[in-house]
């Protein structure tokens, strides 16, 4: 059975090294005589494993003392109401940027529990470019400033990080986190879901600056108070171990690879190949102002619609799997996170080049 290249915008697909290295281990963990999925995590094995992940992580990342690393459940989405409980404290306001469908979800649950002011919104060019900082409303009194860095629908992400003076700036990473070096100490909060270049589905990274800690409203639930998990190491009750484990593989497999330095020329060198092709094809195209093209979801569309389900079906034959556009978009998206080698890429735009050829 070989492995076949799998687009999915998450889960996605995983390094094909951690994958071999977690089957090797999935009976025996090192000599325990049982797997990670069975153990306590109390026990020092499971707390060891757990210890290097986030080690692991801060050097990965740069991520200094000042900050805590949680390892929670419910996904990111679940964040979307975790930060309002969290970071608003006295304050009732919260600012948000507008860039597309995750943007949209995080509005409208923070819109639950504060006043949403939308600084900026990409709506009115169809979310192809992302509004000059010069002209975002920043509010008054907000307690953060919320963004989504990369749209993982529209394919749409920031070249620059906002400036968000004294506000606490809060960022939805799922799908950028690790795709090349990053300034933590510009967030008060940075989050992201596992399942596109971390890990398995349902972990959920939390990094946040220890100042924001211990304001959670006094109705936000135990499992979601920062403070709370925080000082029970992500462990005030049972933490989902084995994704846990398996983001750790990954750490170590990206440090292998030389960091996030390594990954971020790696990775743009593949999104550039595959952005050049799509600009270089008349049959394919990416709406996407390219200073704000996405490295890591390249979503794109064939000349004729009616030619989306036979690309597909060539593609599948392949072994090019998962290529169709989000629903709410249509057309195709490849998603190239760091674990998708730059053959796959490769693969892709040989069928893409010779499909385009057949057409015409
Ligand atoms: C995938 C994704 C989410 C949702 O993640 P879940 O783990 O399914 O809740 C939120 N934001 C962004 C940017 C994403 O890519």
């Amino acid at each position: 059975m070989s492995r076949a290249y799998n687009f999915c915008a998450g889960p996605a697909t995983l390094p094909e090294a951690v994958l071999r290295q977690a089957q090797e281990e999935m009976l025996d963990w090192r000599g325990t005589g049982m797997s990670v999925m069975e153990m306590s995590h109390r026990s020092d094995d499971f707390v060891a494993i757990a210890e290097a992940a986030e080690q692991d992580l801060r050097q990965l990342a740069g991520i200094s003392d000042d900050y805590a690393v949680l390892f929670m459940q419910g996904g990111a989405s679940s964040q979307f109401s975790t930060i309002p409980l969290n970071l608003l404290g006295d304050k009732g306001s919260a600012d948000y940027v507008n860039t597309g469908i995750w943007s949209k979800k995080a509005i409208a649950e923070a819109s639950r529990y504060a006043d949403v002011n939308v600084v900026a919104s990409a709506e009115a060019n169809g979310f192809t470019s992302i509004p000059d900082q010069a002209v975002w409303q920043t509010g008054a009194d907000a307690a953060y400033l919320h963004y989504t860095p990369n749209e993982t629908i529209g394919g749409l992400e920031f070249d620059f990080v906002p400036d968000s003076g004294d506000v606490p700036l809060v960022a939805d990473m799922s799908s950028t986190m690790l795709s090349r070096p990053l300034d933590v100490s510009k967030f008060g909060l940075i989050y992201a879901g596992a399942q596109k270049n971390i890990g398995p589905s349902g972990l959920v990274v939390v990094i946040i600056r220890k100042d924001l800690l211990g304001k959670a409203r006094r109705e936000t639930p135990t499992m979601m108070n920062y403070q709370v998990i925080a000082d029970n190491g992500s462990m005030y009750n049972t933490p989902a171990t084995y994704s846990w484990y398996l983001a750790g593989l990954v750490f170590k497999w990206l440090k292998a690879q030389g960091g996030v330095e390594a990954m971020a020329k790696i990775n743009d060198r593949k999104a550039r190949k595959l952005y050049d092709f799509i600009d270089g094809n008349d049959f394919y195209a990416n709406p996407i102002e390219p200073r704000f093209r996405s490295w890591m979801n390249v979503p794109f569309t064939l000349a004729e619609d009616a030619l989306n389900s036979e690309f597909l079906k060539g593609a599948d034959a392949r072994g090019l799997l998962n290529l169709k556009g989000h629903r709410s978009v249509g057309g195709m998206r490849a998603s190239i996170y760091n674990a998708m080698p730059e053959a796959g890429v490769d693969a892709l735009i040989d069928y893409m080049a010779e499909f385009a050829e057949e057409q015409a």
